[in-house]
């Protein structure tokens, strides 16, 4: 992949949370990581959506040395790195405020798998991190939180759970491309959406079972996923 696409796939992404109304103002990130030569791209801190040009984007190396762009990089970057540095086959991460997924993270409790359209996304609840002591909150406020994730991903596998919730914050979600991530963005609100409607319906509803959820994860993502046209 060449850089001058990644910047068109990352703007994109970072256009396609807005239009999908998971971002207010400028709460929200998306970047995109090229592999093959270690560059992340993503958008800059506080430049309003509707001025984003493919130039504007910010190009670092995977260590926040900032390679390419004279924009200051979203203030998260820090995060997003750790989590390209941790993850294998992330290609893609995406940060949003939206208003459901946000909830569950300040409620700070998982999304039990209620449903199928949830087991078609991810294996499994999507977690919440532990709160984050005084001094990592004090200093590398954005390292720690994605070291916060990583913590919380000790025995989760992420392409198996492409998603996570801060703490008192907000998600985080990810994929193969910036696309994907975003896609994964929308998705968690709607599924962040159903369960809170669910569990106002019934207090007590039940997660899937392991079969059904199982049944419908490996059908899109498994060995022999058979769902769509591929
Ligand atoms: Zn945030």
């Amino acid at each position: 992949m060449n850089l001058k696409h990644l910047r068109e796939e990352v703007l994109e992404a970072n256009l396609e949370i807005v239009r999908r109304g998971l971002v207010l103002y400028t709460f929200g990130n998306a970047s995109g990581f090229d592999r093959s030569d270690g560059l992340v791209v993503i958008k800059p801190s506080g430049v309003p959506y509707d001025e984003l040009t493919p130039s504007h984007m910010v190009i670092s190396d995977l260590n926040g040395k900032i390679v390419e762009g004279t924009l200051r990089p979203s203030s998260d970057l820090a995060t997003h790195l750790a989590l390209y540095r941790a993850f294998e086959g992330l290609g893609g991460i995406v940060h949003t405020h939206s208003r459901y997924a946000t909830a569950w993270s300040q409620a700070q409790r998982e999304i039990p798998c209620l449903g199928t359209t949830h087991a078609d996304y991810i294996r499994g609840p999507i977690p919440v991190t532990a709160p984050m002591p005084a001094q990592d909150i004090e200093s590398e406020y954005e390292l720690n939180t994605g070291n916060a994730i990583i913590r919380r991903f000790k025995t989760l596998n992420p392409l198996e759970t492409p998603a996570v919730l801060v703490a008192g914050h907000a998600p985080f979600v990810w994929g193969v491309t910036p696309a994907e991530a975003a896609h994964m963005a929308v998705v968690l609100e709607e599924i962040a959406h159903m369960a809170f409607v669910t569990f106002t319906i019934n207090a007590d509803a039940a997660a899937l079972t392991d079969t059904l959820r199982d049944k419908h994860f490996l059908r899109k993502h498994g060995a022999n996923a058979y769902y769509g046209q591929n």
